[in-house]
């Protein structure tokens, strides 16, 4: 079996490399990452940013041509994900963009959609949010109450999102409303942020500012073309756009880089060599990263061969989980003074990844999904 990158592959990497080190400015590591990809002010830079490397020809380039790729394997979208993830995420909210509602939306809009929105985040210039969870629904998805009501060529809808990252600066909502009383009548609209009847709440919290964000509707008019698919086609739809987001994130490389910054901060106080516990728990962890690592290359390697998805992404994502608990229980444990400023880019990968077993699916479910569909478990 061939573990290397193609010198395309390498390439790819070296010219994204290039990139980050041109277009970040000197106090990106000092100003910008510390306050988080979700602040306004990397929301902010990333507009100037994508843009950027959307013009080099780096930002989407597995997309087709017709909608501004240059349709390499989906590698080259793992290994952008694992250089700017590295890097802070540069790409702040678009991140998500890239990831799935781009190709969401690639398989599943009108030709109208497709043409202003695929192609507007090729541009890499458009601040996407997520209008999923409210108060009451997270994991349930089915609970949730914001309502569309049709009145001729609209939808009027009301209701409230809790949790809506970058919602301050969004231009769009990919957003769920209720469009029957049955569980499975949801529907997706796609919102502009400045419709009337829209307005934002923001909070801090211990995870940095950008996240924590709740959005009320109030009476707010969206035309029926912004639908995507057909009115209760949502379930269909969010499945396949969240098969892209497990695997969306390279925990394993995030966390290889903070193991890093810890062990020298060991070594540099003296307490690496004499500490066979630390040492052996590293060497898990570097183990335990590496196994995610493969299990994620796995679900990328199927996606280029188009086979369809299997629980494998639930998989990565739950080993993925793991690695990154253990690592932050050595962070808490053994440099607990990061936590205190110490060492920025450590308290940022600590705070970031607190709900790391939330976003994007929980873990109970996404482990409960790989023991009755991939294990053929009964239900408890
Ligand atoms: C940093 C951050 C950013 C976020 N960004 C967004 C965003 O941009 N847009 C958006 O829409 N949402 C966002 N969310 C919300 C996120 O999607 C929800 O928090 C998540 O879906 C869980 O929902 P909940 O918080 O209501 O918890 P619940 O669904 O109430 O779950 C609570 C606990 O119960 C467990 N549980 C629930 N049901 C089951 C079950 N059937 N079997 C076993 N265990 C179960 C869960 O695993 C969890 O541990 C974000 C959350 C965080 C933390």
């Amino acid at each position: 079996m061939e573990f290397g990158w193609t010198p395309e592959q390498e390439d790819y990497r070296r010219r994204v490399r290039e990139a980050l080190d041109e277009l970040l400015p000197d106090d990106w590591d000092e100003v910008y990452v510390p306050q988080s990809y979700a602040s306004d002010l990397q929301v902010d830079f990333s507009r100037e940013f994508c843009a950027k490397l959307a013009e080099r020809g780096l930002l989407v380039p597995h997309w087709p041509r017709e909608f501004g790729g240059q349709e390499t394997p989906d590698w080259n979208h793992f290994i952008l994900g694992e250089e700017m993830k590295g890097a802070g995420e540069p790409r702040g909210a678009q991140y998500m963009n890239v990831n799935w509602i781009g190709p969401t939306l690639m398989r599943y809009g009108s030709a109208e959609q497709k043409e202003r929105h695929v192609k507007g985040i090729a541009g890499g210039k458009v601040i996407w949010c997520q209008g999923f969870s409210e108060p009451n629904a997270g994991t349930d998805l089915a609970a949730l109450r914001t309502r569309a009501e049709r009145e001729g060529d609209h939808y009027v809808v009301n209701g409230s999102k809790i949790w809506t990252s970058y919602a301050r600066r969004a231009d769009w909502c990919f957003l769920l409303t209720r469009t029957g009383p049955g569980k499975k009548d949801i529907t997706i609209l796609l919102v502009p942020m400045d419709t009337p009847g829209i307005s934002v709440t923001s909070y801090p919290g211990v995870i940095k500012f950008g996240h924590l964000n709740e959005v009320y509707f109030t009476d707010v008019r969206v035309p029926v073309e912004n639908r995507v698919g057909a009115e209760g086609q949502a379930w269909e739809i969010v499945s396949h756009a969240l098969a892209f987001e497990r695997v969306g994130v390279p925990r394993y490389h995030t966390g290889l880089d903070a193991l890093d910054l810890l062990v020298a901060q060991l070594k540099r106080e003296g307490r690496w060599d004499d500490d066979p516990v630390v040492r052996a728990r590293a060497g898990r962890l570097v183990a335990q990263f590496e196994s995610a690592r493969m299990l994620t290359y796995l679900v990328v390697d199927q996606r280029v061969k188009r086979m369809a998805p299997t629980t494998d992404s639930n998989l990565a994502r739950v080993v993925a989980l793991a690695a990154v608990n253990e690592m932050l229980d050595l962070i808490a444990e053994y440099t607990p003074d990061a936590l205190a400023g110490g060492d920025l880019l450590l308290e940022d990968y600590y705070r970031i990844n607190i709900p790391a077993g939330i976003t994007g699916g929980t873990n109970e479910i996404q482990m409960d999904l790989v023991a009755q569909r991939g294990l053929g478990l009964p239900r408890g």
